[in-house]
């Protein structure tokens, strides 16, 4: 779990008095991994004091994190300073949050990242990181993942040292994301809450976590009776709530087929969550419906034919993929998964996309 987190508008102001007493000295700054989106004078860019050898790296959210990517920032910090950092702070989305665990871990763990993807396998604790997100869904706040592509497979890096250290949850942060983003992120916490609620791994403890996370997201998704800061304020408590439910059980099938999707077509996460999830009423029958409702209330039309034009090759790399996330499907479908998941059946769904 995430050991210490601050709430409130305008707890951003906090950072810096949250961030000295963990100075390690003046060769061992922090570097600060900032989405690009906030690049110049920006008010919140504005707002960080730098000291000695701190430093803000601008990362593009163009592409999902990359395992190449995560090894060339750790052998930049390790050629640039003499001594290991102070910290390390991700201010952005799951895109600069994931970048900033990744980076934090493979400081203090030997050898490249795509090595370090699957469950547990990260042995020494990371580097202090710190995380403040500026839009909210993806629960990456407060996950013990932190999901990378690699040459082989998108998959991320879990483990007890990958959450974060310290978070900073302002929701005065988000307020000027563009509306389809705030809604195909939101409703990544959407459907990690009904992957969560709907799956056999359920327990009191996710499922205390998801109910309450989904009845933050239909007040803010399908009531109308929220002022702008209320609304974001309960999707980021939403985000935070959706990642404590499957920290503790799993996501299910749209995770599994959109990390196929992001894989094969660099189709990002929570587009790429809504254009899988609109298909599976066969899995999450009342889910789904709500999502329809969703995604007409606020006038969302999702990209259709993107599986159109792929050979059958690309489909099967496609649910290789899909396929390969076991504890997904076991989570959504049970034990016998497979006899029912098959090649067929995801092929079908994939061409309905
Ligand atoms: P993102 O980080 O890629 O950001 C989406 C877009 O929103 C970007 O264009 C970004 O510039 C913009 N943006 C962010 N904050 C903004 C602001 N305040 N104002 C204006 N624009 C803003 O998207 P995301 O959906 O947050 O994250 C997706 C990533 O998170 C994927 O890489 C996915 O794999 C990962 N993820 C991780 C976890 C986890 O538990 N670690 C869970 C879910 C998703
Ligand atoms: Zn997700």
């Amino acid at each position: 779990m995430v050991s210490k987190v601050v709430f409130g508008r305008g707890s951003f102001n906090q950072l810096e008095d949250i961030l000295s007493p963990n100075r390690k000295g003046r060769k061992a700054p922090f570097i600060y991994y900032v989405d690009d989106v906030f690049k110049g004078n920006h008010w919140l860019t504005s707002r960080i004091r730098l000291s000695y050898l701190d430093k803000i790296i601008y990362v593009s959210t163009k592409e999902e994190p990359k395992t190449s990517q995560i090894d060339k920032y750790v052998e930049d910090i390790i050629l640039e300073y003499s001594e290991l950092p102070s910290g390390i702070i991700g201010i952005g989305g799951g895109t600069v949050m994931d970048i900033s665990k990744a980076v934090s871990l493979m400081l203090t763990n030997k050898g490249e990242s795509k090595d370090y993807q699957g469950w547990d396998k990260i042995k020494h604790p990371g580097i202090y990181h710190v995380g403040i997100p500026t839009i909210s869904g993806t629960g990456a706040e407060v996950s013990r993942t932190t999901i990378l592509t690699g040459p082989e497979r998108k998959l991320g890096i879990n483990s007890d040292y990958t959450p974060f250290d310290q978070v900073i949850l302002d929701p005065e942060l988000t307020k000027d994301v563009p509306k389809d983003q705030w809604f195909y992120t939101g409703m990544d916490c959407y459907v990690h809450c009904v992957e969560s609620l709907n799956g056999t791994y359920l327990n009191a403890f996710s499922q205390s976590y998801g109910e309450k996370a989904l009845s933050l997201c239909k007040e803010v998704f399908i009531e109308d009776s929220l002022t702008r800061e209320e609304a974001q304020d309960k999707l980021m408590m939403a985000s935070w709530h959706g990642g404590m439910s499957i920290a503790y059980s799993q996501v299910g099938v749209a995770h599994a087929m959109s990390y196929g999707l992001g894989f094969l077509l660099g189709i990002k996460h929570g587009i790429g969550n809504c254009i899988v999830f609109d298909h599976l009423e066969d899995y999450y029958p009342e889910g789904v419906a709500l999502f329809k409702k969703m995604k007409e209330k606020h006038g969302i039309t999702l990209p259709k034919g993107i599986c159109a034009e792929l050979s059958q090759n690309e489909f099967d790399k496609m649910i290789d993929v899909a396929l390969s996330l076991e504890p997904l499907w076991e989570n959504a479908i049970g034990k016998n998964w497979q006899k029912e998941m098959t090649r067929a059946r995801l092929l079908e769904l994939y061409k309905k996309m």
